[in-house]
């Protein structure tokens, strides 16, 4: 057990003073345990700073005495990279939550790392703008955590990663150094793009204490159906076909593969599902325009055609709120199967043309093992990214080390990732070689050693 010493206590108190200061008992668990639960450990300090000469300092005196810290956004995340590890100081950013600007012209908002991004979406919302990224966790993550493991989501097929919906941001690296590259231009190309460095590198290279995100324009009309398809080759087709019939105005495409979809239909009490349980692939693809009557007509002739090709069995379209509600509903029913058990969940990317095979081959090899497991598939497959929640019986949990390396294993011979939206933290830390080469982790390293030489951020999360 490493202990702090009383002057480096003494002095980081000081900095954020008694508001931003917490010890012991006094730590609320919300700063220690996250979604991933098991692995709580609680920190030796938490620090609440509230500006960025604040968390300077903090890391200033850190990095003189070779404290490890552990930045913390929302504690949403699913690899477990903000959960403190023994002996590290929790720094939480949850009292830098101002909007600092909203900017029409530019169409772009000013924020600290702070902000929920539901705060974000919805004061966007205000000035008639769309901030687009979204995902579950909308109430509690935090911008700063979002930016950290570049959160995708739902309409990363439209508007991209959170990577692609930031201009500027402003970060302090490891020795307190601010970087202050807060500024509203969409070009610009002096030399690297330093913000990259901060954003997805889950709080090893800096920490991220404020950003300019860009906005969209609110779209005027929305409309969803939800397909049931034949196989995965036509889910593919079907890909192809919406996005030449919708163009720009196709906003997610997402499939629930059959197992997936009857686990909702048994265990989400509170959805009834609206096509029946018999097709192989359920696909929820979603349109969102400026022209209300011309979208929805385009819409309704774009999944015609799609029937006429018999890329599509049946379909349910819904064209109002409470109807487009109810069939995103579904989709988000995935994430609530409970009463199976506990439910270990996967993250991966892979080729479109892989997914179908994937779907099979890795079911049969999970099977070959465990032949009661309960398990299913479904994601953002307009982006190649499928999730997959696992159940093998009462000692999941003690299993899952075993069914990351099946899983990722045949990921690696497709050339996939073991992580598209998630990050590796320290849950797929042991796989990060089988989706990057020893020259890319190498370069990693080189960077890490070069922005933070003492190793206090984030240490052990990556690699
Ligand atoms: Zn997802």
């Amino acid at each position: 057990m490493l202990s702090l010493s009383a002057a480096l206590t003494a002095e980081l108190q000081a900095i954020v003073g008694p508001g931003g200061f917490r010890a012991g008992a006094d730590i609320e668990e919300k700063n220690y345990r996250d979604m991933m639960g098991a692995r709580a450990i609680v920190p030796s300090l938490l620090l609440r700073p509230e500006t960025t000469g604040q968390v300077a300092a903090i890391l200033k005196a850190c990095h003189n005495a070779g404290q490890p810290i552990a930045p913390q956004g929302g504690m949403t995340g699913l690899v477990s990279a903000a959960a403190p590890q023994e002996g590290e100081i929790a720094l939480s950013l949850e009292r830098m939550n101002r909007v600092i600007e909203v900017d029409r012209l530019t169409a772009t908002m000013t924020v600290e790392a702070g902000v929920p991004l539901q705060v974000i979406q919805e004061q966007a919302a205000e000035e008639g703008m769309l901030f687009p990224l979204d995902l579950g966790a909308r109430g509690s993550c935090t911008i700063g955590g979002n930016l950290s493991t570049n959160a995708g989501g739902n309409r990363v097929i439209r508007y991209g990663m959170t990577r692609e919906l930031v201009i500027g941001v402003e970060a302090v690296l490891a020795d307190g150094t601010v970087i202050n590259g807060l500024h509203k231009l969409r070009k610009n190309n002096t030399g690297y793009d330093l913000k990259q460095l901060f954003i997805g590198s889950e709080g090893t290279l800096g920490i991220i204490t404020k950003a300019v995100l860009k906005l969209e324009a609110m779209p005027r009309s929305q409309a969803v159906a939800l397909c049931g398809v034949g196989d995965f080759k036509q889910v593919a087709e079907l890909l192809v076909h919406s996005q030449s019939g919708l163009g720009g105005n196709l906003s997610a495409f997402e499939v629930i593969w059959n197992n997936t979809y009857r686990l909702i239909d048994q265990h989400v009490s509170h959805l009834s599902v609206p096509l029946p349980v018999e097709f192989p692939f359920y696909v929820l693809v979603e349109s969102m325009g400026s022209n209300p009557g011309q979208d929805v007509e385009q819409f309704v002739d774009c999944l015609g055609a799609a029937a006429e090709k018999k890329l599509v069995d049946e379909v349910v379209i819904a064209d109002t709120d409470s109807k487009i509600e109810k069939l995103w509903a579904v989709r988000d029913g995935a994430a609530e199967v409970i009463g199976v058990g506990y439910m270990h969940a996967y993250d991966v990317s892979l080729n479109i043309d892989d997914m179908g095979y994937f779907g099979e081959e890795v079911e049969c090899r999970l099977r070959a093992v465990w032949p009661e497991a309960v398990l299913g598939l479904f994601g953002h497959i307009g982006d190649g990214n499928v999730h997959i929640i696992i159940n093998v019986g009462p000692d999941t949990r003690d299993c899952h080390l075993q069914i990351d390396e099946i899983i990722y294993q045949l990921v690696q011979e497709l050339h996939g990732s073991v992580s598209a939206e998630h990050g590796i933290g320290t849950m797929k830390k042991a796989f990060l070689p089988y989706s990057k080469s020893e020259a890319e982790i190498a370069l990693m390293r080189s960077l890490k050693q070069a922005m933070d030489p003492a190793g206090i951020l984030n240490p052990g999360r990556i690699f």
